[in-house]
């Protein structure tokens, strides 16, 4: 899958973004690469009605919206919020506030921001869902909680969270993290192990399902090594470590 994404900064987010009109430009741009094209009949030409984010097709009049059948669709909220939203909920490591998210953008109602929040992650997981570790491939188990509690396999009161980090090196060799993907789980057994990694596509019945199984590094931790081994293969132990590049 090509990269098609840029980063940005905030000062360069908002000279970008500045009013609905250039969101429905960016919107209509990512839509139709080359070129409006009438869903009924083909036709290229079309008027614009700004106002509305609407194509008015020259040959057939009929309209489109720029926000149909995307996640703004039929959407009060000006597209210039949702943009926000979205970059806010793309940089934030730690995860955004629904309510400060709403007091922030003057959303009015507090479940149309929660609203949004949640169609916007539905769509990031579906778009995760289209990519796929390569490379070498790191994996651990982190634990997420309240501070004080107890850290550690087994423990009650921490989220127990697998995590599998493709590694990538540059030109001087060195190892750079590059996709992750990150599961909350009950435990961390032999057998939830089994099941991420077979969700990863880890497994001997395809050819690149063998090759990633092989390129998954972990700390060896007794359940991971079982997991693998059902599958009659081995994980190279290497130290812990490469999670917290990410934090
Ligand atoms: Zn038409």
């Amino acid at each position: 899958m090509p990269k098609k994404y840029k980063e940005r900064s905030l000062i360069e987010f908002q000279k970008e973004f500045p009013d609905d009109e250039a969101c429905a430009k960016h919107l209509a741009e990512q839509r139709w690469p080359d070129g409006f094209v009438c869903p009924r009949c083909g036709h290229k030409e079309a008027w614009y009605l700004s106002e509305r984010h609407l194509f008015d097709c020259k040959m057939c009049r009929f309209q489109t919206s720029v926000t149909a059948e995307t996640i703004f669709h039929g959407t009060r909220t000006p597209l210039v919020k949702w943009y926000w939203v979205i970059y806010h909920m793309a940089i934030d490591k730690v995860g955004v506030s629904v309510a400060e998210m709403q007091r922030s953008l003057n959303i009015t109602q507090y479940r149309t921001a929660w609203l949004m929040t949640h169609k916007i992650r539905k769509a990031m997981a579906d778009r995760d869902a289209g990519y796929s570790l390569a490379g070498l491939v790191e994996m651990d188990e982190s634990f997420f909680g309240p501070k004080g509690t107890k850290p550690g396999r087994g423990s009650e009161r921490k989220s127990t969270v697998l995590c599998a980090i493709s590694l990538y090196r540059d030109r001087q060799g060195k190892e750079h993290p590059g996709f992750a993907h990150m599961q909350v789980v009950d435990n961390a057994s032999t057998d939830t192990i089994e099941w991420y990694l077979e969700r990863l596509g880890c497994g001997p019945t395809t050819k690149e399902g063998h090759d990633l199984l092989k390129a998954i590094r972990t700390d060896g931790w007794r359940s991971y090594g079982r997991a693998t081994k059902r599958k009659a293969l081995y994980a190279r132990t290497v130290a812990k470590g490469y999670i917290l590049m990410l934090t």
